[in-house]
């Protein structure tokens, strides 16, 4: 089994953050990534609150990022993890590919889009039903899409789709949209996006598996809406399924740690978007990155 001082699990901007200053540290370290490395900067289009950049687009950002991880000397593994053993002085990472042993842990697995719990809604994810707009909405062009959401991100993919789509629905619950107002002043620049308040999605409906209408409920009254897609926007959520075995305390899904990003299990740390705190943004998450790889490498000693 191969063995190191810390396995990094998630190469976001924090796992990647962790990764580096363990590694500078002169540990040996593995940083496990199940996709993209990046994690949820890869959805951004522009990022211009992050130090050093005026403005850059978020698979850049990821890129540069990983090529330091890389030029640093960080083993970069690709795997799902999908389970955590804790033997005391060492602990085993268990992916769909491997088993790997090491001494410290950081938890460093983000968070993912949230669904809506409606029937046939896995099934139809990547057939009609998407999350990110600038990674699938080119597959959209020229078709009648649905958003749902009401915050920033549903407003700027809606702004993006209408670039490509021929039409863009917003549903949202409320009777008003939790976006920024200069984001929701740029809606009325789009003929082509259309507004549907109080109103949720009730069902969905496919033929051939792929989506074909939705049924939204607005007020007391229902309508069957035929779409090509239908993009979610409905917040995030931690999936901290693999380490309910390890028994680290969540507080809804997140993980609680102290100010050290140390958690209740010693030698397992978690910093950025998968722990339970105030602000979710990319400086913090390579703030929490930078505690928890200090805190391991005090440990370690
Ligand atoms: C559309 C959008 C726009 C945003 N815009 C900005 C912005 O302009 N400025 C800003 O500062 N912030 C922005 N954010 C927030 C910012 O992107 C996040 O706060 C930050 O990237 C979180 O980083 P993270 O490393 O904690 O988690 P994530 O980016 O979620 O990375 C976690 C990684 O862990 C991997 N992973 C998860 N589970 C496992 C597992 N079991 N095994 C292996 N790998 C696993 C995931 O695949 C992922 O790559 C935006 C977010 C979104 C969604």
């Amino acid at each position: 089994m191969l063995s190191f001082d810390c396995v990094v699990i998630g190469s976001g901007a924090a796992g990647m953050t962790a990764a580096v200053y363990l590694k500078r540290a002169n540990l040996s370290v593995a940083l496990i990534e199940k996709s993209a490395p990046g994690g949820q900067m890869n959805n951004s289009y522009n990022i211009e609150n992050y130090p050093g950049f005026k403005k850059i687009d978020g698979v850049s950002l990821s890129l540069n990022m990983h090529s330091q991880v890389i030029n640093t000397g960080v083993d970069y593994k690709y795997g799902n993890v999908l389970d955590i053993e804790n033997f005391g002085n060492y602990k085993v990472i268990k992916t769909d590919l491997e088993e790997i042993k090491c001494k410290v842990v950081i938890i460093a697995s983000g968070r993912v889009p949230r669904k809506l719990g409606l029937e046939n809604e896995d099934m139809l994810i990547g057939r009609g039903i998407a999350f990110c707009a600038l990674c699938d909405g080119s597959f959209y062009k020229d078709k009648v899409v649905a958003i749902v959401g009401g915050g920033n991100s549903a407003i700027e993919d809606a702004i993006y789709l209408a670039g490509i789509c021929k039409e863009v629905i917003i549903i949202h619950r409320r009777d008003y949209f939790t976006a920024d107002v200069t984001t929701q002043d740029k809606l009325k620049n789009f003929e082509n996006i259309k507004i549907k308040y109080n109103s949720v999605v009730n069902t969905l409906y496919s033929n051939n598996n792929s989506l074909s209408s939705i049924n939204i409920k607005t007020n007391d009254q229902e309508q069957q809406i035929a779409i090509d897609g239908l993009f979610l926007n409905v917040g995030y959520v931690p999936d901290t399924k693999y380490l309910i075995n390890l028994g680290i305390k969540l507080d809804n899904n997140y993980v609680i740690v102290d100010e050290h990003m140390r958690t209740n299990v010693k030698n397992v740390y978690a910093c950025g978007d998968v722990i339970k705190k105030e602000i979710y943004q990319i400086t913090t998450a390579v703030g929490d990155g930078t505690i928890a790889a200090t805190s391991a490498k005090k440990d370690i000693n």
